[in-house]
């Protein structure tokens, strides 16, 4: 009864939920740091809270072209509302972008290590994924991906900053990826926390799609709301195969309190910035793990002395979540997300006693 190429799908690596994890660590869910999944420690805007609770229009369908939050986002980004997609996050976004371009055996090019979203999806479609490795400073490899590009390449993912490594993709780079003629997406979940964006390359290269998230600056992971700015030809049809429904009530709300808050929301940014240098210096004093320069509200962190995964499991016994990847180049590594300073002092301290 099943597709072929789903039956041997292989899921998408996520973590455990807070509550697996504090009874396996046998402490109470709320005294668990969670530093594995790059989410806002301080939460989302209180304009949020408010206005959710607030809102008595849950019992009606959301608008279907999510107009009013397409014009607010027009405000924020620049870009005519005809321009921006709204999604269930960025990631209904790389679906609807790999099943509007995939046919059964196409070719999407990925750049590892990287987000695992771009695997994953072009797997549900039935495309094909073609790894171009990234440099040992973990910067793209142009000309590899130039001559991995062939007929039946549709789409080229770049992350930027890219996760978990958290480096920057020039946009000299994406010019030249741009040439191609190929669709290119470049993820930018964490745009805010790096203040550098090739957005403004879209009106004159209708191959480039930019995608970003409210999930991370904007601490509304769990409400789903991300959006892509793109050209409105591309847009028209992104609209016409997309599920009416797909931004709840809420998530609208919550999207357009955050950027009504949005000064607020920088002071916290620029918290999660400063708190940055301060776990980048620790880490380095300490020298138990060494980090590497991050633009992203993460670091990447070679561990200098013993096993990732003994560090990982360790710091879980103490209630400390932080996240390994089992995949080539990241198994000598952990990725921390940028906390609090109480929880980059836990953090510290933990690691002394592993
Ligand atoms: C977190 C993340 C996303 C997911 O964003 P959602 O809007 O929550 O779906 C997309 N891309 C990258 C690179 C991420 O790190």
């Amino acid at each position: 009864m099943i597709r072929r190429h789903l039956t041997e799908l292989k899921p998408y690596e996520s973590v455990d939920p807070v509550e697996v994890l504090a009874e396996r660590a046998g402490i109470p869910a709320e005294q668990v740091i969670r530093l594995d999944m790059n989410e806002n420690p301080y939460g989302c805007s209180p304009r949020v809270q408010r206005a959710l609770g607030e809102a008595g229009s849950y019992h009606i369908y959301p608008d279907p072209s999510s107009r009013e939050l397409r014009r607010l986002l027009a405000g924020y980004t620049g870009f005519d509302p005809e321009y921006i997609a709204v999604g269930s996050g960025s990631d209904e976004l790389i679906d609807l972008i790999l099943r509007l371009t995939l046919e059964p055996g196409d070719r999407v090019i990925n750049c590892p290590p990287t987000f695992g979203m771009y695997p994953f999806s072009t797997g549900v479609c039935g495309g094909e994924i073609v790894n171009v490795p990234r440099g040992p400073d973990y910067s793209i490899d142009v000309a590899a991906i130039k001559s991995a590009v062939d007929r039946r390449t549709r789409v080229v993912f770049i992350t930027s900053p890219n996760n978990p490594t958290g480096n920057l993709t020039s946009e000299g780079d994406i010019l030249q990826l741009l040439e191609t003629g190929v669709l290119v997406v470049v993820d930018e979940a964490y745009y805010e926390f790096a203040g550098v964006s090739v957005a403004h390359l879209v009106p004159s290269h209708a191959n480039l799609i930019v995608l970003r998230t409210f999930s991370k600056w904007a601490g509304l992971a769990g409400l789903r709301v991300g959006y892509g700015i793109l050209s409105p030809q591309i847009n028209e049809v992104v609209h016409r195969m997309k599920l009416p429904y797909n931004v709840t009530i809420a998530a609208q709300i919550a999207a357009r309190e955050s950027l009504a808050d949005m000064d607020y929301m920088q002071g916290r940014i620029k918290a999660i910035l400063a708190e940055r240098e301060r776990l980048f210096q620790g880490l380095k004093v300490q020298g138990i793990l060494d980090p590497i320069p991050s633009k992203g509200n993460f670091l990447l962190c070679r561990v200098v002395n013993g096993e990732a995964l003994e560090i990982k499991q360790g710091l879980e016994k103490r209630g400390i979540l932080v996240r390994y990847y089992d995949v080539h180049r990241l198994r000598d590594k952990l990725r921390i997300s940028v906390g609090k300073p109480e929880h980059t002092d836990a953090l510290l301290l933990a690691l002394s006693h592993c």
